[in-house]
């Protein structure tokens, strides 16, 4: 999926460098207070960039793909499920996964700010944290999907929205494509992308 235009046509270069400059400046006065390390926020930085990200996801996926068991706790508690595999921490106390079918679709936003479940998808893209994005995946889905992301819906197929907050983080279980009845986890877990885990597009063989 090509990164839809304008929502990133939203951020501004001059929004982006003041929220920059911000977490400089409380980061430089949490270092001089003692209350952090440089290298622990180097450390943070690093896992969430390079350790953390939406192929943990991928894995969750196909096993719940393969592993009806699992697929049936995951589905109950997200949070429980991930840490049976390992997989946890920060931004991700209250995972909620939420399974697509051929009569639902969702789609994961946060309209407030860009609350996202780290543990399992890395850090939000651009887009995510976008007033545009936040605001018209809400009232026109359909259309933001379609239009952004191109990514048609169904007219068969109901979308939900969910609203993610610092409380409560949603993603999305997609459905597993047809033709890969034959295909191990490992292969299956290739398959997951990001944006099918946000719900803004679907897997495919
Ligand atoms: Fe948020």
């Amino acid at each position: 999926m090509t990164a839809p235009h304008t929502v990133a046509a939203a951020a501004t270069p001059e929004h982006q460098a003041q929220v920059a400059a911000r977490v400089k400046a409380v980061e430089a006065i949490m270092i001089e207070k003692g209350l952090m390390s440089t290298e622990a926020v180097d450390r943070v930085a690093e896992i969430y960039e390079n350790e953390v990200g939406p192929q943990l996801g991928a894995k969750v996926v196909a096993k719940a793909w393969t592993d009806p068991e699992f697929k049936k706790r995951l589905l109950e508690n997200a949070t429980a499920a991930c840490a049976e595999v390992g997989i946890g921490g920060l931004q991700g106390e209250e995972m909620v996964a939420v399974e697509d079918t051929d009569d639902v679709h969702h789609v994961i936003v946060c309209t407030l700010c860009s609350c996202y479940p780290w543990p399992v998808l890395g850090l939000p893209p651009n887009w995510y944290k976008q007033p545009a994005y936040r605001a018209r995946i809400v009232r026109e889905p359909r259309k933001v999907l379609r239009e952004e992301f191109g990514y048609a819906v169904p007219d068969t197929t109901e979308v939900r929205v969910w609203d993610s907050s610092s409380e409560l983080r949603y993603w999305v279980l997609p459905q597993r494509p047809a033709g890969t009845e034959d295909y191990t986890e490992e292969q299956l877990a290739a398959l997951v992308t990001r944006d099918s885990m946000v719900g803004v597009g679907t897997v495919s063989a």
